[in-house]
């Protein structure tokens, strides 16, 4: 294939196994279990571990299924290098576990996943300070940095409440100040919005979402874009300073994050991911169009308290997201009227799943108060805008008129 052609999203993503080379003329990247890798001479195999030659040391630290989804993920996001991780928080964790020390301080959003909420918690007992701040306003973000700031987080439509972070903006602040910007990109994907392109240095997948799609793996990745300059990271190990300056994030990272901290990702389930991850595009088509249509629905019945959707005329943030992203995500979220209980609303829902899970091709709802902000309390709930009654809906992928036929009759029966 040619490679220096400039193919469009899916044509790449879909040749990209061919690039490095068909192995027995499989089409698809060979499910490789061995965990060891064994080499010519015991001379090579030491030349490996000491990063002279190219090559697999231990399934741990990669695995050649696993690298060439990372390859795949790379590309989507343009990056210099990509990571994965056995999950979306493996790859949050490893972050902050080779990337931080006591001492140290971070601006983070106060719009968060809710289990990425959890880690700040730990790494705030740990000795690292985290200020959360409003990340729609770039303000909130420059009042809030230290001297001791080395990172700033944020991710790009807040899941539940759709909050759109001022991402360039932010970017342009991080530039100025020399500060890391690691942007979690699972809710727009790289197929919407490309991090790079408003500044940030790392970018996390949750590859569990809407990357796989169809809900059969747990996967994460961390991509670096090769905007941030490493020389300015004053946590860098001398050991990971070898190579070129681009390389020194993702290396310490490699060693800290993924060998050390061991959330590595399957083979098995980086297959599956990378199947998925064919369709990502014609599936953010169909989703975002379906969230479009049920998000009007929602908005004009009577029933309904507030739709959150950034599609919406009615979003805060719905002109900066028609800049930002290709659309509007496949996520929405909504309040109904007092009087009207949510569990038999959503009881009544014969297509929408209850279910925690997002980025799916089956649509999945959840009273979010009650399940995934269970654990933080009320109070926190309220800070982040999170009404008892709030109801999550990842929007799938099924036929937009049985989507919208379920939820009319569900709340006209309510
Ligand atoms: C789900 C999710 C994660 C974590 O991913 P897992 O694969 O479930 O660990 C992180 N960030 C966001 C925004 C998510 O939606």
């Amino acid at each position: 294939m040619n490679d220096k052609k400039n193919y469009g999203f899916t044509t790449t993503i879909l040749h990209n196994d061919r690039r490095k080379g068909i192995e027995h003329g499989s089409l698809h990247k060979p499910v490789h279990t061995s965990v060891a890798f064994g080499y010519a001479d015991a001379r090579q195999l030491a030349s490996v571990f000491q990063g002279k030659e190219p090559g697999f040391r231990y399934g741990r630290q990669g695995n050649p299924t696993v690298s060439a989804l990372e390859d795949k993920v790379n590309q989507m996001e343009q990056g210099v290098g990509t990571l994965c991780f056995a999950t979306g928080m493996g790859a949050i964790g490893a972050v902050f576990q080779a990337l931080l020390r006591a001492g140290d301080h971070v601006v983070s959003s106060s719009f968060l996943f809710g289990n990425t909420n959890s880690l700040w918690q730990t790494t705030m007992a740990q000795g690292v300070a985290v200020s959360f701040v409003d990340a729609t306003s770039v303000d909130a973000v420059a009042a809030a940095i230290t001297e001791q700031t080395r990172i700033v987080f944020v991710e790009t439509i807040a899941n539940p409440r759709t909050q759109i972070a001022d991402l360039a903006r932010i970017g342009e602040l991080c530039r100025e100040r020399g500060i890391l910007y690691i942007v979690d990109n699972t809710m727009t994907t790289p197929y919407l919005f490309l991090p790079k392109a408003v500044g940030a240095g790392l970018v996390v997948n949750a590859l569990t979402k809407s990357i796989a799609g169809h809900g059969m793996a747990l996967g994460g990745s961390l991509t670096d874009t090769g905007a941030y300059d490493w020389t300015k990271f004053p946590n860098i190990y001398e050991n990971y300073k070898k190579a070129a300056a681009k390389q020194w994030g993702l290396a310490q990272i490699r060693a800290k994050g993924l060998r050390d901290f061991g959330a590595s990702l399957a083979p098995e389930a980086a297959h599956h991911i990378a199947v998925g991850a064919e369709t990502l595009a014609l599936r953010m088509e169909r989703t975002c169009a379906n969230a479009l249509a049920l998000a009007r629905l929602l908005e004009a019945d009577e029933r309904v308290a507030a739709v959150y959707y950034p599609g919406l005329a009615s979003h805060p943030q719905h002109k900066l997201a028609g800049e930002l992203f290709r659309s509007y995500g496949s996520l929405l979220s909504f309040e109904l009227k007092d009087g009207i209980d949510c569990f038999d609303f959503l009881n009544r829902l014969q297509l929408a799943i209850p279910a925690s899970n997002l980025g799916d091709t089956r649509t999945l709802i959840i009273p979010v108060a009650h399940t995934i902000f269970y654990e933080m309390g009320a109070e926190r709930r309220a800070s982040m805008g999170i009404a008892e009654s709030l109801i999550r809906v990842s929007v799938g992928i099924e036929d937009t008129d049985d989507l919208l036929a379920d939820f009319a009759s569900a709340l006209n029966a309510s």
